[in-house]
């Protein structure tokens, strides 16, 4: 083959997450864990409270920034937040030890896992795969990354979520079933981390639907606020 020969398409976009202050952060590729909060799965009613938590994926540009306005998306009628601590790698690593997790850890960010509950439900019913429910277009609001010095603040701090200044989810980071370290090591036995990879690291109690029209705002005790707008369906 010839390597001078032209592309074929334009070359696809970057994603980039924000950085605070100015920048940006390349993002290679969205991790997110599930039940990785008591209170989340005994709300969810769908799980043995003992299973272990678990890893899938969102694409890589589902990402949206804070600020942004999504549209109600298709092929769902219960369309569902969960604000989530997001982990930004600036190391990447295999077989990362629980002791060496956090050297990995470029910054902190707050993000919103939306999603297609009636999909993920039917996912549950039919033994599928999870993915039409959870990674789908603008699925992964990421606000701007902090760069914390001290991983001991992301040991307990308090994380919430409000629809329309009416606060819906409250839960303290201190609660995740894995904490962080624990999650950089689980996910580096499965593969290959790098850096620019995100890990949303799952959500506690109090998700639920929105509409078009309403106000979502996270927040996160030592990082910037995100605000996302849910707009009408793209026609
Ligand atoms: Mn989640």
């Amino acid at each position: 083959m010839n390597v001078h020969a032209p592309h074929a398409l334009p070359t696809v976009a970057a994603t980039e997450a924000a950085v605070a202050g100015g920048g940006s952060f390349p993002v290679r590729r969205i991790y997110c864990v599930g039940r990785n909060y008591l209170d989340h799965i005994r709300e969810m009613k769908e799980a043995d409270e003992r299973d272990p938590p678990f890893f899938f994926q969102k694409p890589r540009d589902a990402l949206v920034l804070d600020g942004a306005r999504v549209p109600y998306p298709p092929f769902t009628s219960d369309f569902q937040f969960e604000v989530e601590l997001v982990v930004a790698l600036g190391r990447g690593g295999r077989d990362v030890a629980v002791e060496a997790a956090n050297s990995l850890i470029w910054g902190y960010a707050v993000g919103i896992d939306l999603t297609r509950r009636d999909r993920q439900r039917d996912a549950r019913d039919l033994r599928l795969p999870w993915e039409v429910g959870k990674s789908f277009d603008a699925s992964a609001p990421c606000g701007p990354i902090a760069q914390v010095r001290d991983p001991a603040h992301f040991e307990h701090c308090a994380i919430t979520l409000a629809v329309n200044g009416v606060e819906r989810q409250r839960g303290d980071i201190g609660q995740m079933i894995w904490n962080i370290p624990e999650v950089i090591a689980q996910l580096s036995k499965q593969v290959t981390l790098e850096a620019g990879d995100l890990i949303y690291t799952g959500t506690p109690a109090g998700v639920g639907p929105v509409v078009p029209g309403d106000l979502i705002t996270a927040h996160i005790d030592g990082l910037p606020s995100l605000t996302i707008t849910i707009t009408r369906p793209e026609a």
